[in-house]
């Protein structure tokens, strides 16, 4: 599938908001949108007043770049959402946030989701003792995730871990470091997705 392979700090600055899309250089001063928080290009620093279309679109493009979800996939998400029950802005980002590539991220074993869907790719995880290769796959509460025999020893892991260890893991989460595994105990609720987002923008979007 087609995806996005351009500079990740242009994105923050787009959307004028942190996307952490790096990993732990987004926690440092070095982060592009502490020394130049506009919008990339010639005519950057002129950002105008956006239209009501402006303000939603924007939003889920944010929502899209925080996850690395392509528009024909988010579109998917979307409708199935919105066939889903609960208000569809919030079921929205439940899904995004039951993707193995976004739990592997969550569970510390990656700095960021472009490096999960990396090492998912290449097979370096299991989930309830079998081999996922596939990013967008979608867990259920009480799945387990570890880290494959041959991969335990892969330095990346465990510079991701021990630093994810010091920031504290998700509630919704249950990490065994040692063992390097977790499981997804439960879909997180809305106020625990901590995403600088307004997700009824983007159900207003859909819905016209
Ligand atoms: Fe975004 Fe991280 Fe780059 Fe900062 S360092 S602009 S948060 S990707």
């Amino acid at each position: 599938m087609a995806r996005y392979r351009g500079p990740l700090c242009k994105l923050c600055r787009r959307e004028g908001d942190k996307l952490f899309l790096k990993g732990n250089r987004c926690y440092t001063e070095k982060c592009s949108i502490e020394r130049r928080n506009y919008a990339p290009g010639q005519h950057g620093q002129n950002r105008g007043k956006l239209s009501d279309y402006g303000l939603q679109l924007r939003e889920k493009q944010k929502v899209r770049r925080i996850y690395g979800v392509m528009e024909n996939q988010f579109r998917i998400y979307f409708k199935k959402a919105s066939r889903m029950k609960g208000i569809t802005g919030e079921v929205l980002l439940q899904l995004l946030e039951r993707r193995l590539d976004t739990v592997v991220f969550r569970m510390g074993f990656t700095s960021n989701r472009r490096e999960s869907r990396l090492l998912v790719k290449h097979r370096h995880f299991l989930v309830n003792g079998k081999t996922v290769d596939i990013p967008s796959y979608l867990l259920n509460p009480g799945d387990v995730v570890e880290v494959a025999e041959d991969s335990k020893k892969l330095g990346i892991i465990h510079e991701s871990l021990s630093i994810a260890q010091h920031r504290g893991f998700p509630q919704w989460l249950e990490v065994d470091i040692e063992a390097l595994r977790g499981k997804f105990l439960r879909v997180p609720t809305r106020d625990e997705i901590q995403l600088p987002v307004q997700e009824q923008l983007i159900v207003e979007l859909y819905s016209k």
